[in-house]
């Protein structure tokens, strides 16, 4: 019952159910947003966990629909996927977040890395190397200032293809977090070839080792995999001081979460760092 027809009427399928309809609604929705231009960027600092320092931020989306209600990105984003809309919004996001990072270095703030996230879709599309370089062309941001968030079972899904983009990617000087690592299947040996320079721990895990001994031997466990392999440690969904302190007693070195701060809009962001950096 996969792929009755071509087009928008290939998302309904048997494995979606009776919200089928609720989905290409959704979608709909989602297209007019995009189109008139109600889709936006939001910034959640990175800090370093032993000193507090900003070291960058991630780019989020969010979607405001036409009754003023946000609608979660796990909602949309696998129906952008799905649909292909991912690309054209995909590079709105990586644009809009360049263009961020440009006005905060035009600010003075230079060390600042934005890390934006990657579908499986855009990564693999053959326009994603020329449409990134074109927007750091654009906005005059270095690679060194940008950062590409792919998913630990995305990375594993095609490994030859994976490397060669990687490959593209480090020639741009941008860098390559490995996102909700924990949650997919790779092995050291993967994760060795991939060569990315962070990892990203799933917050379940953050939450987990508060909660049990073996939760918190895990997040050790995924702490040392990263630093064995050379990688830098970032821990995400953090929320309180205990786990602060935790993570960076297993040596994480960067963390991320609404103890520090939430996601917030550009304007508010320039004002948040520059509070930061005057203590
Ligand atoms: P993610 O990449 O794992 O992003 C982190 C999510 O955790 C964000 O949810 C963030 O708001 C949330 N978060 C941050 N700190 C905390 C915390 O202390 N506690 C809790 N409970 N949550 C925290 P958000 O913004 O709802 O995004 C959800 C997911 O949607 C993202 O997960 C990412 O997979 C996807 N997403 C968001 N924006 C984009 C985008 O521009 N492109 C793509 N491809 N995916 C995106
Ligand atoms: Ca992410
Ligand atoms: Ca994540
Ligand atoms: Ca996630």
């Amino acid at each position: 019952a996969k792929q009755m027809h071509r087009g928008a009427a290939q998302y309904f399928s048997a494995e979606m159910g009776v919200d089928a309809r609720e989905r290409f609604k959704l979608l709909k929705g989602l297209r007019a947003s995009f189109e008139a231009r109600r889709l936006f960027v939001v910034y959640q600092p990175q800090v370093e966990l032993a000193t507090r320092r900003v070291v960058g931020a991630e780019a989020l989306l969010r979607w405001r629909n036409e009754e003023g209600k946000f609608v979660p990105p796990d909602q949309f984003i696998p129906l952008a996927e799905q649909s292909g809309l991912i690309i054209s919004i995909g590079e709105f996001v990586l644009r809009t977040a360049c263009y961020q990072v440009k006005h905060l270095r035009d600010l003075g703030f230079m060390d600042f890395r934005m890390a934006v996230n990657i579908s499986l879709a855009q990564f693999r599309h053959p326009q994603f190397i020329p449409t990134l370089q074109a927007a750091m062309r654009d906005t005059e941001v270095p690679g060194e200032a940008l950062e590409l968030e792919i998913t630990e079972s995305m990375a594993m899904e095609d490994v030859e293809m994976v490397l060669h983009v990687l490959a593209d990617i480090r020639a741009t000087g941008a860098t390559v977090a490995i996102d909700d690592f924990g949650t997919g299947f790779s092995s050291l040996s993967q994760l060795r070839q991939l060569q990315v320079e962070r990892l990203k721990i799933d917050r379940a895990f953050v939450q987990e080792a508060q909660t049990s001994a073996a939760g918190s031997s895990i997040a050790a466990m995924v702490v040392n995999l990263g630093r064995t392999l050379g990688m830098q440690v970032l821990a995400e969904g953090i929320e309180t001081e205990e786990q602060a302190a935790q993570l960076v007693a297993l040596g994480c070195h960067e963390g991320q979460g609404y103890l520090f701060a939430r996601p917030m809009p550009g304007e508010l962001l320039e004002g948040w760092m520059a509070q930061q950096a005057g203590g």
